[in-house]
């Protein structure tokens, strides 16, 4: 820290931070028209806004958030980060996403504090170790990093893991060095700031509950908790409320929403040097800079809005995390939350246009979106403003559903990360 800011600091805490102002604009009220809408103000609808200023130069933007931005999947979420899924559609998207997770603290100018710490999946039977090793080849045939290690290689990157315990064996793990995670709220934060700066209006409190089509059967009106506005084109990017915001174009959506949870520990000195993840136990488990443990469980058995998930979910997670890791057995939970996550039957996201001219979707991320937000941002962007898929984002198109044309990453992503 420079001798000028370390002042400013010591300035602003006797002044009660005063002489700072806000980080971006935050309107109490929408403009009466917009060029381009989008609707959720999470992660992927503020890193769509900022990639439409800064690379399409649409004219009047806004982001309209019903909560607070990132109140919702984006500030919930366990942020494991990685791109080793099995098919090359898949990982084109989330690599994409990883190469723009790597430089975007300088990007936004905004510390995301993105750690490439190293995600190891681990094979608990034949069939995981098998899986994987297909993943692990068909990455590498893609160009991304992902690597098999056998059981002790695994205890050596993890050493808190118990490689020896009976009821979950480790017959080894896949490994992607480059995966890792990044700091939630300052994604958000971050892309907020840089949007707000290239013109976005970020409208909090600010719920969509109908959309209006003209005669030509195009998208040009929005009703609001703060008024009608018209709209040129609309992104919809509301992960776990989807369903609910398409059917007022009149679009049914492939989806179901599930709640998932996520519980955090009290803080200890770093021990977990990583990321580890169990999908056929589903657990999954890395240490925050706080020094908290991050633990993640799996998706409620049924279909729910209600963002309290069953305490069953996360005994079953806390008992695989004690059988995994024994030395973890003493230490106690401070929290637990839910969120809501829309997924498809195939288990990847859906981002594209859709029936109704004007209105764009980007949802169906189930239990990973987070990993993809940066990449996800920049190839829906260029979707809505180019009204054509992005070539990234192409496979992904929601008529898949009626084609057949599925891509099917149960394997990859079924309950994990
Ligand atoms: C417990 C948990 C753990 C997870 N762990 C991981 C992980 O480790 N790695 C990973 O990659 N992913 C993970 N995910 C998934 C990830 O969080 C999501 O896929 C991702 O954050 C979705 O981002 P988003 O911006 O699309 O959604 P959100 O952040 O949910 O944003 C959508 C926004 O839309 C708003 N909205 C909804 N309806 C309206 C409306 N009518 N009008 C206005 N606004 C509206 C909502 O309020 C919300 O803020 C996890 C999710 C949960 C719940």
């Amino acid at each position: 820290m420079s001798g000028f800011s370390a002042f400013r600091l010591l300035r602003e805490a006797l002044r009660g931070q005063s002489g700072w102002g806000p980080q971006w604009r935050s309107p109490e009220q929408p403009q009466p028209a917009y060029d381009v809408v989008i609707i959720g103000g999470g992660g992927h609808g503020l890193a769509t806004a900022y990639y439409l200023a800064k690379e399409h130069r649409v004219g009047r933007i806004a982001v309209l958030e019903k909560g607070w931005i990132g109140g919702g999947n984006t500030g919930r979420n366990t942020t494991i980060i990685r791109s080793n899924y099995l098919f090359p559609e898949s990982a084109a998207l989330y690599d994409h996403a990883v190469q723009l997770w790597e430089g975007l603290s300088q990007e936004l100018n905004y510390n995301v504090m993105f750690s490439p710490r190293g995600v190891l999946m681990l094979a608990h039977n034949v069939h995981d170790e098998q899986s994987f090793r297909r993943h692990v080849h068909a990455n590498r045939l893609a160009g991304v990093d992902n690597e098999w290690l056998d059981a002790e290689a695994c205890r050596a990157f993890c050493p808190p893991l118990d490689i020896a315990q009976q009821r979950y064996p480790v017959l080894g793990g896949a490994l992607q060095r480059r995966g890792g995670v990044a700091r939630h709220d300052a994604v958000a934060w971050g892309y907020a700031r840089a949007a707000s700066a290239l013109g976005v209006d970020i409208i909090q409190n600010c719920e969509v509950t109908g959309i209006s089509r003209g005669a030509d059967g195009a998208v040009n009106s929005l009703a609001t908790t703060k008024g009608e506005i018209r709209v040129g084109k609309v992104g919809v990017v509301a992960a776990g409320s989807t369903s609910l915001v398409m059917a007022m174009a009149g679009v049914r959506m492939p989806l179901e929403s599930f709640p998932l949870q996520a519980l955090v520990s009290e803080p200890v000195k770093p021990v977990f040097p990583c990321v580890v993840m169990s999908n056929t136990v589903h657990a999954y488990i890395s240490q925050s800079d706080k020094g908290e443990l991050v633990i993640g469980a799996g998706t409620d058995q049924y279909p729910s809005y209600s963002q309290a998930g069953g305490v069953q979910i996360l005994s079953h997670t806390l008992e695989a995390i004690c059988e995994l890791f024994p030395m973890f057995r003493r230490m106690r939970m401070l929290r637990s939350w839910g969120g809501i996550v829309d997924t498809t039957s195939d288990r990847s996201p859906i981002i594209g246009l859709t029936p109704v001219p004007g209105l764009f979707v980007n949802c169906g991320w189930g239990t990973g979106g987070f990993k993809a937000t940066p990449g996800s941002g920049h190839v829906f962007a260029a979707t809505i403003a180019r009204a054509e898929p992005h070539p990234i984002a192409a496979p992904f198109s929601l008529d898949r559903f009626a084609t057949g044309r599925l891509i099917d990453e149960a394997a990859a992503a079924a309950v994990a990360h």
